[in-house]
């Protein structure tokens, strides 16, 4: 506010002057060019009253005329009067005050014929303006005259004027301050309200919205994006807090289970049988304990690049097979139809143990999602139209996946929340590990999925080193 108003007392004071001089220049001008007109008239009268004869001045006023003889004297009031190689013929006390012409001065004007306007100061610093010129006589001879007429009225009056301007200068930039502090004020007023509006946001108010004024403009733009900005926060906020939950309950089923196995080989086991089996039911559980922090530590090095991937030529398909064989015993368990299609030769220029990792949580979430009596099938070719990319997809009749939650499948921690996949554990990191090794290779990652009918999940991966490969067949990296 302080700022603002200084730069508007600035400019405006800055103008003020400017106009003040202005002002002044202009009644100057105005007040000479007065002074300047009545000069010309007074010559016109010199030429008629004056005669030179043998280079003698002779006044020719009629004396009883009052008007005349008046005219006459403030003609001769400033007055010079040469010949015309500049020998004085006639002047008056004023003039000499003013400083006589030299004889060169004279010549010039005489020789050139045309009269001149200058203006000069006498001692006392009073100005006065000056017509010089040449003036012909009956006998032919050339003559210099110079006739002049004080300019001191003129200043006294731009003088008196600049005075009261200057005096009304310091009461009208006072008032300038005012008014700017005043219309500084109502400017900062909007971001004011907005900054209190925004200081009542935290972390565990991130719903709150700033109301917008309804003017549509730059600040409006400006609580808009605020609003969008606290919204995403507050999504942020949401997934962790709900991540937070998950992590909680995943860690707590496998400890609870522990707990109870160590209680049972402690207080009940009676054989070593029994002791035996309470172990390795605990041993199970430790296992799911470490493959969970696993999956946290890993997800966390990878998006923070210290994982390094290993890149060389992998036959797809063999892997492909592999992950599936892996999976073959839980999709029985939960009797769903697992099985892959590969084209033989495909090959994808990729890191083998992100590769495996990329197929095993797919396959996994396939047949975590998909209820008794589906099927899943997993097929590896080389892209028909794009030969240096390797396809993989995974097409499971699953429950399939809402439209609305499609775009964040791949977020970090994000589950879908229904009747369908509420039952189902998870930490909702799997997808995105996918997308990170998908877009660590510089693939893409499609989905398409309709609720109740099942998920197909298709990744490109390059079959060469990144140089020789053309551009992705699909939209970027982990793009739906
Ligand atoms: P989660 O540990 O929950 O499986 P993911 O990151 O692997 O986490 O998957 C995120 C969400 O995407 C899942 O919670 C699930 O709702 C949905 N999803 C993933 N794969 C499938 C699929 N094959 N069929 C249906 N929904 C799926």
């Amino acid at each position: 506010r302080f700022r603002l108003t200084v730069s508007y007392v600035l400019f405006f004071s800055v103008l003020l002057v400017g106009i003040g001089m202005l002002f002044r220049q202009t009644l100057r001008s105005q007040l000479d060019g007065e002074v300047r007109a009545t000069l010309e008239e007074e010559w016109g009268a010199a030429k008629a009253y004056l005669r030179i004869e043998n280079k003698r001045p002779i006044w020719v006023a009629d004396s009883s005329d009052p008007e005349e003889a008046y005219i006459v004297e403030r003609l001769r009031r400033v007055y010079l009067l040469t010949d015309s190689t500049g020998y004085l013929l006639e002047y008056s006390e004023t003039y000499a005050s003013l400083g006589l012409d030299s004889p060169q001065e004279i010549q010039r004007i005489v020789k050139s014929g045309k009269p001149e306007f200058r203006e000069r100061n006498d001692k006392a610093g009073i100005p006065f303006l000056i017509k010089a010129g040449e003036l012909p006589s009956k006998e032919g001879e050339r003559y210099f005259l110079a006739l002049g007429r004080s300019l001191e009225a003129n200043q006294r009056t731009v003088d008196a004027f600049m005075r009261r301007y200057l005096l009304l200068l310091p009461g009208l930039i006072a008032l300038m301050c005012l008014l700017g502090w005043l219309l500084a004020g109502r400017a900062v007023h909007p971001v004011n309200q907005v900054a209190q509006a925004a200081e009542g946001v935290t972390g565990s108010n991130l719903s709150l919205r700033i109301p917008k004024r309804g003017a549509d403009d730059e600040l409006d733009h400006l609580i808009d994006s605020f609003n969008q900005m606290t919204a995403r926060l507050g999504q942020s906020f949401e997934q962790i807090r709900r991540f937070s939950t998950d992590v909680s309950h995943e860690l707590r089923t496998p400890l609870t289970a522990i707990r109870g196995q160590l209680e049972v080989a402690l207080f009940t086991a009676q054989t070593t049988e029994q002791f035996r089996e309470a172990m390795v039911n605990a041993l199970e559980d430790v296992e799911r304990l470490s493959s969970i922090v696993r999956a946290l530590l890993l997800l966390s090095q990878a998006e923070s690049g210290q994982l390094v991937l290993q890149k060389a030529a992998l036959d797809l398909g063999a892997i492909a097979e592999d992950v599936v064989d892996q999976f073959q015993i839980p999709a029985e368990e939960k009797g769903v139809e697992l099985s892959v299609h590969v084209q033989a030769g495909t090959i994808a220029f990729a890191d083998k143990t992100q590769v495996e990792r990329l197929i095993s949580n797919l396959v996994s979430n396939a047949v975590k999602y998909t209820p008794r009596g589906g099927r899943i099938q997993v097929s590896v070719m080389t892209d028909p139209t794009h030969q240096d990319w390797a396809r993989l997809e995974v097409a499971d009749t699953g429950v399939g996946i809402p439209a609305e939650n499609l775009s964040q499948i791949f977020d970090r921690f994000y589950r879908v929340r229904n009747a369908e996949t509420n039952l189902i554990q998870g930490l909702g990191l799997g997808l995105s590990f996918v997308a990170w090794i998908v877009s660590a290779h510089g693939g893409s990652i499609n989905v398409e999925s309709e609720p109740g009918e099942g998920s197909r999940f298709i990744v490109h991966l390059p079959s060469a080193p990144p140089t020789s490969v053309t551009p992705s067949p699909e939209p970027a990296a982990a793009a739906v």
